[in-house]
């Protein structure tokens, strides 16, 4: 699927021609979001089961700036969860995000952790007062001053929440953004809630687990979809440089090209259906997609040589903005994990 504007030009040649000033940190993503949005393109097939187009989408955007890739994924899980959070949850934020005017943050990791069996909620309700909620994030993207923030929580009664704020509302508090190895103009940083008010009309819902398990078809695959797209222009790049002392390299370009092939392929199928992906298929194609493009990125810039060490290369970028795919929630170690209780 080639998504085209009104003026002839693609999403995928939007975000190229950004992709080097989004890595130097001279714009952010809010752009990408907003002309994504402005075309049509954040809703695809909101609320089906088949997420063919925005899997489409993520991946194409992703092959051309992972940076753009990733907070674009981050914000149409934002609107996922508003989706299907109440009435008047939806009738608030939904049409805001779905344009592209609003963006979403998903401080979703802590809840994946947290229902894997591998860590507490870290926010939680005041026992004294149940709508005041206070805790840290450690790490959430498309963290703006005006941003909609979709979180977990521990409800006083000990059940799990998910709730919705603004960044700007009373009590949140957003740190200055550290400098990253990439993926700076994702807008990525620790923030924490003093006494935060969630009033019960701004409950995305009260069921956590079953949420959660709504969700994480699309939260996966969706993720699964940058990957595949990162790893794809490497492995088009790393086939360009197969001549000379590159001939070395083909069966490790043989090997990735077929497993990069093997994960769009079930990226495919899974995405006509997601809901129905059976759970370790879903683990196992989230990480093949996310190793695939690792080693994509690194024999990409092996094949480049010396000038894919220079820091303002786009083989340079790749291989820096995927390292970051082995840390992100569900982390590869959680996704082992996960994997080898199904063994
Ligand atoms: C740039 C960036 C952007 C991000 N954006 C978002 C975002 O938009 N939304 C979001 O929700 N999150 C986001 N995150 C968080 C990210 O998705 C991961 O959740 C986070 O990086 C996990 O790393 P951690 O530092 O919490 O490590 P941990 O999960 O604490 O892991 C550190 C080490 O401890 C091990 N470990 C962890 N738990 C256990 C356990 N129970 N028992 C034994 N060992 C354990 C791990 O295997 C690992 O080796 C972002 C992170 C970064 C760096």
């Amino acid at each position: 699927m080639t998504a085209t504007s009104v003026s002839g030009s693609t999403v995928a040649e939007f975000v190229r021609a950004r992709a080097a000033d989004l890595d130097a940190g001279r714009t952010d993503t809010r752009t990408d979001i907003a002309e994504i949005g402005g075309r049509g393109l954040l809703a695809a097939g909101l609320g089906g089961s088949d997420i063919r187009e925005i899997a489409g989408v993520v991946e194409q955007v992703a092959a051309e700036s992972l940076a753009a890739g990733f907070s674009l994924w981050a914000q149409r899980m934002a609107l996922e969860y508003i989706r299907r959070a109440p009435v008047p949850v939806r009738e608030r934020y939904l049409d805001d995000l779905a344009s592209g005017r609003q963006v979403g943050v998903t401080a979703m990791a802590a809840a994946l952790k947290h229902l894997a069996g591998l860590g507490e909620l870290p926010l939680r309700a005041a026992e004294e007062a149940g709508d005041r909620v206070s805790g840290p994030i450690a790490w959430a993207s498309n963290v703006f001053e005006d941003s909609l923030i979709v979180f977990p929580f521990r409800g006083r009664d000990g059940d799990g929440r998910v709730g919705v704020v603004r960044a700007d509302a009373d009590g949140v508090a957003i740190r200055s953004a550290p400098e990253l190895l990439a993926l700076g103009a994702t807008a990525s940083t620790a923030l924490s809630f003093d006494r935060v008010e969630v009033r019960d009309d701004h409950l995305v819902t009260a069921e956590l687990p079953a949420f959660c398990a709504t969700i994480r078809p699309v939260f996966l695959l969706l993720q699964t979809a940058f990957c595949a797209g990162v790893a794809g222009t490497s492995v088009r790049e790393a086939e360009g440089r197969l001549a000379g002392l590159g001939a070395q390299f083909r069966d490790e370009y043989g090997a990735l090209a077929a497993r990069h092939s093997s994960v769009r392929q079930r990226l495919r199928q899974y995405t006509t259906d997601a809901p129905a992906t059976p759970p370790a298929e879903l683990i196992r194609l989230r990480l093949d997609a996310a190793r695939t493009a690792v080693d994509a990125t690194r024999l990409e810039s092996t094949l480049r040589g010396g000038a894919g060490y220079a820091l303002h290369c786009d083989t340079n970028r790749r291989f820096r903005e995927a390292a970051f795919l082995p840390v992100q929630s569900p982390s590869e170690g959680q996704l082992r994990w996960e994997l080898s209780q199904y063994d």
